[in-house]
């Protein structure tokens, strides 16, 4: 008889896939992840904003000390004019509890590193440059193919492939990811001095200028505009230009980031997107984490921790059920237990994004952000 497979495949070594194979290794399981990105650099590109409820799920898979490290915590933000002066100053809910920093920047590079770091520590065996694809599932087993060639059997395939996940169709999940109209532009710059969180200026010029503190030296910079047709983007060679010439009515700590916006080849331009799989986040023995499952624009900057937590409770639950029965009953209670939080994430991303499209007079972000940091204090 053929003994039946118990190592679960993680598809994917973004910040989902790897803290979901730390997480899973945590609790003794036996885990390999497959990574596309030969170099494992899935977050190049800027800085990245995490809540409290993201750096709870880092504290869990014990990586919070080195990424405290290597970023920079603060309690409030300011709202404030185009010319820099300060609106109001609001307490952020810290979502993670009272002993995590409400909100936290970092270089995306560096979370990556200290991530795949963590996965290699843990035992999981990594595979890079393959890219992994379900092939066919037999009752307990999934078969995956890796770059159309080698093929392997798992007990669980677990797709954290990203928004335009390959996994997701492969198994007949057909919602699809569509754009909201809006697009950033980023880049890290040295940290001015006295910049010690975010501010944000909401409206126009463009519809959010913001920064926010990812060390001691650093911050990211972002310019959210409604988006263009491609063939109106500026050419690639002119992106530190376009961005220099879309801070330039700011004032406050903007003048001093705007002088560094001098190289294009470090400006990232990003569309935003949304995407939620309404119905059932698994097929058979696959399953979908993090973006491959619910994305968000991020105008509440929750999109990595809606991953992060998927990756808490999917783990949770694997831990105290044997392989035999990772089936569907267990998938449909991870999705029980996610699917209206990541769906209240979403669906006030989108709406705080609509608002500035619209120039709502109904627009009412800080009281839309407070309730949904109120909901996410909950544990997940
Ligand atoms: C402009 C912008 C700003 C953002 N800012 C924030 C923020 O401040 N805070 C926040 O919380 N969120 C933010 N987000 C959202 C956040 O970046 C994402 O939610 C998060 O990175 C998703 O992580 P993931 O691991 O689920 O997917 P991804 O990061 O997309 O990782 C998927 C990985 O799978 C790999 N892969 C794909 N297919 C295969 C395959 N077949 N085989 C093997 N590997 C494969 C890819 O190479 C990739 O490494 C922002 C998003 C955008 C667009």
């Amino acid at each position: 008889m053929r003994t039946l497979p118990s190592t679960i495949l993680v598809v994917g070594g973004g910040i989902t896939g790897s803290t979901m194979a730390v997480l899973l290794r945590r609790v003794g399981l036996d885990v390999e992840l497959a990574e596309a990105a030969p170099d494992w650099n899935t977050g190049a590109g800027s800085g990245i904003t995490l809540h409290g409820n993201a750096l709870r799920v880092l504290r869990e898979a014990g990586v919070w000390d080195e990424v405290r490290m290597a970023g920079h915590g603060f309690g409030t933000i300011g709202l404030t004019a185009v010319d820099g002066s300060l609106l109001h100053e609001e307490r952020s809910l810290p979502a993670g509890g009272d002993d995590l920093p409400a909100t936290f920047g970092i270089e995306r590079p560096r979370l990556q590193s200290i991530l795949a770091a963590a996965v290699r520590a843990s035992g999981v065996r990594v595979r890079l440059g393959v890219r992994a694809q379900v092939t066919a599932q037999y009752g307990n087993s999934v078969e995956v193919a890796y770059n159309d060639s080698e093929s392997r059997r798992y007990a669980l395939v677990i797709a954290a492939d990203g928004l335009h996940s390959t996994l997701r169709a492969a198994v007949g999940i057909t919602d699809t990811p569509k754009t909201t109209g809006m697009a950033a532009w980023r880049a890290i710059v040295p940290r001015p001095p006295g910049l010690d969180r975010t501010n944000l200026t909401y409206g126009a010029p463009v519809h959010i200028a913001g920064y926010c503190p990812t060390g001691p030296d650093t911050i990211y910079a972002y310019l959210v505009e409604s988006t263009k047709p491609r063939s109106e983007l500026p050419p690639p060679a002119s992106h530190a230009a376009h961005m220099r010439a879309l801070a330039a009515p700011y004032g406050g700590h903007w003048p001093a980031i705007r002088a560094h916006l001098t190289d294009s080849s470090q400006v990232n331009y990003s569309r935003f997107s949304r995407l939620l799989v309404r119905n059932a986040w698994h097929r058979g023995r696959v399953v979908l984490a993090g973006d491959a499952a619910h994305s968000c624009p991020p105008t509440l900057a929750q999109g990595a921790a809606m991953g992060l937590e998927d990756a808490w409770v999917l783990s949770g639950l694997l831990a105290d059920e044997p392989p035999a029965t990772w089936d569907d009953a267990l998938l449909t209670r991870y999705h029980d237990r996610r699917s209206r939080r990541a769906a209240t994430v979403v669906e006030a991303s989108v709406r705080i994004g609509q608002w500035l499209l619209d120039s709502s007079p109904h627009a009412d972000i800080p009281n839309l952000m407070n309730r949904t940091m109120t909901m996410l204090r909950q544990m997940p």
